[in-house]
């Protein structure tokens, strides 16, 4: 029996059985499979690193999604940056949107992620408000005078195609691409495993916002304890929403969730001790 075995630490490793393998090539940019895992259901992996599972998206996608648009409160406009499975578009997708622009560098992504993982977009890419853009999401911020009130940037990790979504140009660009009062959130890898990831991230996005900051939450699959989503915003207020409010806003939307609920998103900002002496440059 053949198993994924993921190559993103040099010391340690996770190993996933496939079961039934569904899809795996070399797009133009990155390595590409898909396969069944009797413990995780469909399983994608870029480049050796496991971007996301049936078993646990739910928790990554509604957190990535939610926090910034609950706390925003009035989000219109939203840019996905990567993405490429689906599933932030499909959860950006259950707010009163009016638009989302989604910019992914590898079309192959979306083609077999709507194959051979269907649950992830679950009919979002058909859906009349969004708009694909087959790009690096750096030329897109770079180049692009449209205006957005969120900006998620869901990238693999800073190897590869994804390590220019994580440089301080990159950022100050992004952030041409906001409204006024606009929120960026970004995958920003795991701490207790990538620390640099955490300090780099946050140098830079201070750089460009007056309140560059994280959340967490546990994602079994990106192993090694919380893993951070970036936080930025010239809003300071945002990331303050009070849970009464976030509530009030939450039950309009009247969607179900698996992992998101109003005190968890509160809760989210709390970060254990060892975050906080990697941002105060303790550790
Ligand atoms: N949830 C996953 C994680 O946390 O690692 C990431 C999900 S998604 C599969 C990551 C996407 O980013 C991929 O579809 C990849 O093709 C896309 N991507 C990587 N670099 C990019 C770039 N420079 N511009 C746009 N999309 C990019």
């Amino acid at each position: 029996m053949r198993h994924f075995e993921e190559t993103l630490y040099d010391a340690v490793c996770q190993q996933f059985r496939i079961d039934k393998l569904y899809f795996e090539n070399k797009t133009d940019h990155q390595h590409l499979m898909i396969f069944h895992n009797a413990q995780l259901g469909r399983v994608m992996t870029l480049d050796g690193v496991v971007q996301t599972t049936e078993a646990d998206e739910f928790v990554y996608h509604e957190m990535m999604t939610h926090v910034p648009m609950i706390a925003h409160g009035n989000a219109k406009r939203v840019l996905i940056i990567g993405g490429g499975d689906g599933g932030i578009l499909r959860e950006v997708l259950r707010h009163p949107v009016n638009h989302a622009t989604q910019v992914e560098i590898d079309s192959a992504v979306i083609d077999m992620a709507k194959e051979h993982l269907p649950n992830h977009s679950a009919g979002a890419y058909d859906d009349e408000r969004c708009h694909i853009i087959i790009d690096d999401g750096m030329n897109f911020v770079r180049e692009s005078t449209d205006k957005f009130d969120i900006v998620i940037v869901d990238s693999t990790d800073p190897i590869g195609p994804g390590e220019v979504l994580f440089t301080d140009d990159f950022y100050g660009q992004a952030k041409t691409c906001l409204n006024d009062g606009g929120v960026i959130v970004t995958q920003n890898g795991v701490p207790f495993f990538q620390p640099d990831e955490l300090q780099t991230t946050h140098r830079r996005l201070g750089n460009h916002f007056a309140d560059a900051n994280f959340y967490c939450a546990p994602i079994p699959t990106y192993y090694g304890g919380f893993m951070s989503f970036g936080w930025a915003t010239d809003n300071s207020e945002l990331r303050r929403t009070s849970v009464d409010t976030i509530r009030e806003r939450f039950d309009a939307l009247n969607i179900k969730c698996r992992y998101y609920n109003p005190p968890i998103h509160s809760a989210s900002f709390a970060l254990p001790q060892y975050m906080l002496d990697m941002l105060d440059g303790d550790t």
